[in-house]
């Protein structure tokens, strides 16, 4: 019986080459590679500054940081995301405020952001999240209004667009990430991108110990990290950065044909949707089944067939140690709804039409079974 994992990076003989040409070099670290990586995601993006960082929680933390953000200072964000978006705010010893989101996305709804805004708020916290923008104009405008500062985690969603531009283009700060189940990888990495020429240059020293940007070595002008990124990383980092267009329109080829095979079966499950000012780049495929019941069981079932699946994500604020921040069940009830019934599949190129026929098939049947009992 085959099996199938729930993410794989793409790696080729030109990856493995890229890395080794850099062991062969002895320069593992600050060195050109890095320099050259942040230049290429730039123009991509079409930014002024990219900086390079050891992970995309790194980013988020040098993003906080770099905005100012601290003690007593409250930051907007959602609930409906991977940990380390919310944990960035404590790292500062801010206050995360979640707000809940959008049925169709699952991003932040933006109509429910401005009950949420006391005096003591700071900044709106966006994520672009499985690989599908936030609805931007009206947090924009809502950010204006009270004087916000709005900093991205589009750590899900590198070249997804919002009316033709660029999550994680739109605020003060936007950060990506490039762990190895990421649409692109460096093994662990990130980046942080912006236009502001002091943020860039704030994150540039945090990273890098709070040494001055001219690089005096010993010259440590403010309480830094070492967030830096190795050479080998900037490197294969370079490589996949090369192929992204392509390896996003694989993926795009993928959830449409999970869309073929899946999206018959309304009844059973119900598979994403595209918000219509949207492009999505696919960071996973969610599926939402019926209940959390229902859910649970199906990767049970799925597990002993050897598909691996997984409940992408539970909500943050349920999670035990944001309960004791005075977090509790009830308190966004679109997020726990779609938390409760949130099952993400098999999504990694290499994927063949068959194996996603294959592994649809298996998912109808183990639903359709449980709906009978
Ligand atoms: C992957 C991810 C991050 C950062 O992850 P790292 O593992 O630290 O690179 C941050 N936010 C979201 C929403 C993510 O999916």
């Amino acid at each position: 019986m085959k099996t199938y994992p729930l993410a794989k990076p793409y790696i080729t003989q030109k990856e493995i080459a890229s890395v080794s040409a850099v062991l062969r070099s002895g320069q593992l670290s600050l060195g050109p590679k890095q320099k050259e990586f942040e230049k290429k995601f730039s123009q991509k993006l079409r930014v002024k500054y990219a900086c390079a960082v050891s992970s995309g929680t790194a980013g988020l933390h040098l993003a906080m940081l770099a905005c100012e953000i601290k003690e007593g200072d409250e930051v907007i964000t959602s609930p409906f995301s991977f940990v380390a978006s919310a944990n960035c705010i404590l790292y500062v010893v801010a206050k995360p405020v979640f707000c809940d989101i959008d049925p169709i996305t699952y991003n932040l709804d933006p109509a429910k952001i401005e009950a949420k805004i006391t005096p003591k708020t700071k900044a709106i916290l966006v994520v672009h999240i499985l690989g599908q923008p936030c609805d931007m104009a009206p947090i924009l405008k809502i950010a204006k209004k009270h004087k916000l500062l709005i900093i991205e985690d589009a750590c899900e969603s590198i070249l997804s667009t919002y009316h033709k531009k660029m999550a994680g283009t739109f605020g003060k700060a936007g950060v990506f990430a490039f762990y190895p189940n990421k649409q692109m990888t460096t093994g662990e990495g990130g980046m942080i991108v912006t236009n502001n020429k002091k943020i860039y240059e704030l994150c540039e020293s945090l990273k890098n110990q709070g040494r001055d940007i001219n690089n005096q070595w010993l010259n440590h002008i403010r309480l830094g990290y070492n967030y830096r990124l190795n050479e080998m990383s900037c490197s294969l980092g370079i490589t996949q950065l090369a192929k992204i267009d392509w390896l996003i329109k694989e993926r795009q080829k993928i959830a449409c044909l999970y869309e073929k095979y899946l999206g018959k079966y309304p009844k059973l499950l119900q598979t994403p949707q595209i918000a219509k000012d949207n492009t999505h780049t696919w960071f996973v495929y969610v599926v939402l089944a019926k209940n959390q019941i229902t859910r649970d069981r199906t990767i049970q079932s799925l597990e002993k067939t050897r598909i691996a699946s997984k409940p992408y994500f539970p909500a943050i604020h349920l999670l035990d140690f944001y309960q004791k921040m005075g977090y509790k069940k009830g308190d966004f009830s679109i997020c726990e709804n779609i938390s409760s019934r949130a099952l993400a599949l098999p999504f990694y190129l290499g994927l063949a039409e068959k194996d996603i026929q294959y592994i649809s098939q298996t998912l109808i049947k183990i639903l359709a079974y449980g709906n009978r009992k």
